[in-house]
């Protein structure tokens, strides 16, 4: 059987900055002896990760010696390169999409994903010339919905590309990737809950479920602050009719914050986590 992690053409690495897709950049570095010649390694930047998700990041590409192309978002569909020390960290990327979109992702349409995540790694590669590429995708076995996905469209409706889920090809699990981290000599520095990692991705993105917004806002309140802007910003905007939300069926952002001084459990602490492109 072909070793999913060998590279032998133009490819991008996509790295979430999450623990499942740094084991799949570790996998590919040893599969191929090291970053091969025409291979990329790309975070896409929101301005909303964790602290912790953008060291880990860097901390991947020193101890690995691997460099990693860190790329966001600009107004105007544009992409810029940035790296640790000038990376955005107040949700400038993401801000600037909403202003060009002039209304906010939701479950049902989740622009962000794409604008910030697909999109702008592809506006940067096209930058370098690139044609035709294979994708790395670090999508695990216990992810049948999402690989599903990935499998069923390679191309993702992108021209030239062609995505391959590597991972779930070997049988990885999320024990195997908690495992690895568990002998490293570093690792992410955000919490694991029943294999989840409920810090990862955009601080307070839409598709976590409620209670988990909420204890997140419970732990630092000042995190309900960019959200809640974002939905005020739009509210007042004379093109926005029928208001603002990330959430047209859930609460504000403003309403979770209030929500936070209660004591109640006013949300289904087992909702799952709706599944997205972001990564783990
Ligand atoms: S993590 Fe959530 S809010 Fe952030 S880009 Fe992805 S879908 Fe959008």
């Amino acid at each position: 059987m072909r070793d999913p992690f060998k590279i032998d053409g133009p490819t991008c690495i996509s790295f979430s900055g999450g623990r499942t897709s740094a084991y799949m950049l570790w996998r590919v570095l040893q599969s191929n002896g090291g970053l091969p010649a025409g291979a990329v390694v790309c975070f896409a930047n929101t301005g909303k990760e964790d602290p912790a998700t953008l060291a880990f990041v860097q901390e991947c590409s020193e101890q690995w010696s691997v460099p990693m192309v860190w790329v966001e978002y600009v107004s105007g569909r544009n992409v810029r390169t940035v790296d640790f020390d000038t990376a955005s960290r107040m949700g400038e990327p993401f801000e600037a999409l909403i202003r060009d979109k002039q209304y906010l992702p939701n479950p049902a349409t989740r622009f962000c994903t794409t604008e910030l995540k697909i999109l702008s790694a592809v506006r940067y590669l096209r930058t370098q010339e690139w044609e035709e590429w294979d994708n790395l995708i670090g999508m695990r076995a216990d992810e049948p919905a999402r690989v599903a996905k990935v499998r069923a469209s390679p191309s993702g409706g992108t021209r030239g590309v062609d995505r391959r889920v590597p991972l779930a090809d070997a049988g990885i699990s999320v024990q195997d990737v908690l495992s690895f981290w568990r002998q490293q000599p570093f690792d992410l520095a955000l919490p694991v809950v029943n294999g989840k990692t409920m810090h990862g991705n955009c601080d307070l993105c839409f598709l976590k479920p409620p209670a988990q917004r909420l204890s997140l806002i419970r732990e630092r309140p000042s995190r309900a602050v960019w959200w809640i802007a974002q939905e005020a910003s739009l509210q007042s905007s004379a093109r926005i009719t029928d208001g603002a939300r990330f959430t047209k069926d859930g609460p504000s952002y403003a309403q979770m914050l209030a929500y936070a001084d209660s004591q109640e459990d006013m949300f289904d602490a087992d909702e799952e986590a709706l599944a997205c492109f972001c990564g783990d």
